[in-house]
């Protein structure tokens, strides 16, 4: 067996790093070790998975690859809402309000046209645009819409899990260069083949170096209030880069207020009055928050800063020979590596089956 197999290794314990695992482990043929810097528990500007809201908003242009990774990955994370709630993903309810003056200018997630409804509404079973008569004043279009909510302190522990269950092996370590990773094999043999899900990190990577992931500065207010739905608005004339959305997290995790979509800003702490502002930008967006009794009402639980690792040209995954190491990229997530999560890691997958076939491995 142990003549047949294929060992990986793969760098990043994100929602990509382990996702990846998670879906190579289904192969009892692969071998695999994660290797990371960060783990699920720890908390970092620079690791972006655990500050994640995190749900599944759809934001690919129409047809684009991002759309696609979109798209499959919904039907995983609803059956995981369905069937495996102790994931810590549950059904929710989200409303996404599209002002008068951003229709057309801001990503497809809100109103594109008066005349199309968005690509993502045909994957919902009770989509629907509010009549005229629903909306509230300064709102072009309003969509409704269940869709899942991911308390991240539950879901990456529950994947990493999941993977151990299925031989996957954890170690800590800071890679400097990406051919190194294959000698960290829990093997002692080296890897055949290095995945590489080191997110906004990818450009500090020896070996690959991509200086055109940039962190997308996203800052949080966690507070016990529960609004009971997520909801957000279209905002292109904000200075700060500021967007307002809530969501509360199943299993007790508290409610998600934000935030912000800061490019290129690399400030790792929170700044205080940005956090007033995304308080009082949740509060106009849903009153109903503190029952309308104002800001004073929020009990904060904790502020927080992540960095979404930006690739503004899409995602990389893609085959590469590196110092005669062969890897495997899936990096460059953005705000929306968990409702790619699986899209990815399948497209992964078949790249890793393709190298395991042209290499005559297994
Ligand atoms: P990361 O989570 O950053 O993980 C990278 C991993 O690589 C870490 O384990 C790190 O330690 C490791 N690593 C890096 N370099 C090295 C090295 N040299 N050696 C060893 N290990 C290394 N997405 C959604 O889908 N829905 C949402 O609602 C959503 N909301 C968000 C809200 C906020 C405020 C933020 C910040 C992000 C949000 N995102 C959301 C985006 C999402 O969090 C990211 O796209 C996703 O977490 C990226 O995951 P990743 O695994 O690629 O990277």
């Amino acid at each position: 067996m142990a003549s047949q197999s294929f060992k990986i290794t793969v760098i990043g314990a994100g929602v990509s790093g382990l996702t990846t695992a998670l879906v190579l482990s289904q192969n009892p043929k692969y071998r695999i070790t994660v290797v990371a810097k960060f783990m699920p528990g720890d908390y970092d500007a620079e690791y972006a998975s655990p500050w994640a809201g995190a749900n599944f908003w759809p934001m690919g242009a129409a047809g684009s690859t991002q759309a696609e990774l979109e798209k499959s990955t919904w039907s995983e994370l609803s059956k995981l809402a369905k069937e495996y709630p102790e994931s810590g993903i549950s059904f929710q309810k989200a409303f996404i309000h599209t002002r008068v003056e951003d229709v057309g200018r801001v990503g497809s997630l809100f109103c594109q046209s008066d005349k199309n409804l968005p690509w993502w509404s045909d994957l919902f079973h009770d989509f629907k645009s509010l009549d005229q008569s629903e909306l509230t004043s300064g709102i072009h279009s309003t969509y409704e819409f269940t869709t899942v909510c991911i308390n991240t302190a539950i879901y990456l522990p529950w994947l990493l899990s999941q993977c151990i269950k299925n031989g996957v092996i954890f170690k800590r370590a800071v890679v400097k260069h990406i051919a190194d990773a294959a000698s960290l094999h829990a093997s002692q043999k080296p890897a055949d083949l290095v995945v590489n899900c080191t997110g906004l990190m990818a450009r500090n990577l020896g070996g690959v170096e991509d200086k055109t992931v940039v962190p997308a500065r996203g800052q949080v207010v966690v507070v016990r209030n529960d609004p009971g739905i997520m909801a957000t608005i279209s905002n292109t004339s904000s200075k700060n880069d500021e967007m307002a959305y809530m969501m509360s997290r199943p299993g007790g995790g508290g409610t998600i207020l934000g935030g912000c979509y800061q490019v290129g800003n690399w400030n790792a702490f929170p700044d205080p009055d940005l956090a007033e502002s995304i308080k009082k930008g949740c509060l106009a967006l849903y009153p109903e928050l503190t029952q309308g009794k104002g800001v004073e009402e929020l009990s904060v639980i904790r502020h927080g800063v992540g960095f979404r690792p930006l690739r503004p040209q899409g995602v990389r995954i893609e085959t590469e020979r590196v110092k005669g190491t062969l890897v495997v990229h899936n990096y460059g997530h953005g705000g929306w590596g968990y409702q790619s999560s699986y899209g990815s890691a399948a497209a992964v997958d078949l790249l890793v089956e393709r190298e395991v076939k042209l290499n005559a491995k297994l």
